[in-house]
């Protein structure tokens, strides 16, 4: 198997690792390509790209779709959180295209205005319960332009208020708690419908966690290619039920760690949840198929 991690975090989100230490993170775990799927933004893998291209040795630029980093393939990709009701469905979009699309930036742009927004009125929240935090610190823990409740959570935390992120979810910050506040409302099909018209490929993040199956033939009917079968949430019945409804719907089923960083609360661990590199090859050739554009193949030019 050539493992391949289809869902990681870095700093340019709620990741704890820079996009370099991640990669040096895969070269030693042997994942021999790797999507950075920060929320809401491309950053992370905007400024690996730029710093590979600074790099001749490394081997790049090779393909409008991915690129090496230290003999690792690097697929462009981010997750868009969206709210159905009291339910989060969390979609990814691979292969973004790094230059150019305005109109999905601007989207991306407004969902991280709408974050720190959300932010703003959590802490406003806060304060009135007798917890008082800056958005300044907030900000500063997040080392990217993604800000996010796990950043409150550790604000927190350096406060002393609660003792760890998780405890800051379950008694705070999660859907329900006191100080949660709903994000803006974008509609799962409007995050597939973006990127796929910005030439990526979406696919349903760990669907098991949504709970709401019945919305996946609206989500195929608007471009949804494939479903993430293999998460450290999924059961092993999870991911049974997933791959067989792949199968059946013609879906591609995909995997990967949801990695935060190490001691995180949230996903797996780099290395552990993969699939073969093969995957990547069928997402590819979906995009293919949607935009025609027979220009993707990724070539390793001189390591
Ligand atoms: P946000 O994007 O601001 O809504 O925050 C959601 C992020 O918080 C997710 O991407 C996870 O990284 C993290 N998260 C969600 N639930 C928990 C939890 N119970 N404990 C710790 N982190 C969590
Ligand atoms: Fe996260
Ligand atoms: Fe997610
Ligand atoms: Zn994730």
């Amino acid at each position: 198997m050539r493992k391949t991690d289809l869902h990681v975090h870095t700093t340019g989100s709620d990741g704890l690792l820079s996009p370099e230490e991640v990669v040096a993170l895969c070269r030693d775990n042997g994942v021999v390509a790797v999507a950075i799927a920060d929320h809401d933004t491309v950053a992370g893998v905007r400024h690996l790209k730029a710093a590979a291209d600074r790099k001749p040795g490394s081997g790049s630029p090779l393909s409008q779709t991915s690129f090496f980093f230290e003999g690792v393939e690097i697929i462009p990709a981010v997750e868009i959180n969206t709210e159905l009701g009291e339910k989060e469905v969390h979609i990814l979009g691979y292969f973004i295209p790094l230059e150019g699309d305005s109109e999905f930036d601007t989207l991306l742009e407004i969902l991280r205005q709408s974050r720190t927004e959300r932010v703003r009125l959590m802490l406003s929240r806060l304060g009135e319960m007798g917890l008082p935090l800056e958005l300044r610190h907030v900000e500063k823990l997040a080392r990217g332009e993604s800000v996010g409740r796990p950043h409150v959570g550790k604000a927190m935390v350096e406060k002393g208020y609660v003792s760890s992120v998780r405890e800051a979810f379950e008694k705070y910050l999660g859907v329900g708690k006191p100080a949660y506040v709903p994000r803006t409302h974008l509609a799962p099909v409007e995050a597939v419908r973006a990127i796929t018209r910005a030439g990526g490929v979406a696919v349903w993040a760990h669907p098991a966690t949504s709970g709401c199956d019945d919305i996946l033939d609206e989500l195929v009917d608007n471009g949804l290619c494939g479903l993430e079968c293999i998460h450290p949430r999924h059961s092993s019945e999870d991911v049974l039920r997933y791959s067989s409804l792949a199968r059946d719907l013609g879906l591609i089923a995909t995997g990967g760690s949801d990695y935060h960083g190490p001691g995180s609360d949230e996903g797996g661990e780099l290395g552990e949840w993969v699939v073969d590199y093969s995957v990547v090859e069928l997402l590819r050739n979906a995009r293919r198929r949607k935009t025609g554009n027979p220009l993707d193949t990724p070539r390793r030019s001189s390591e």
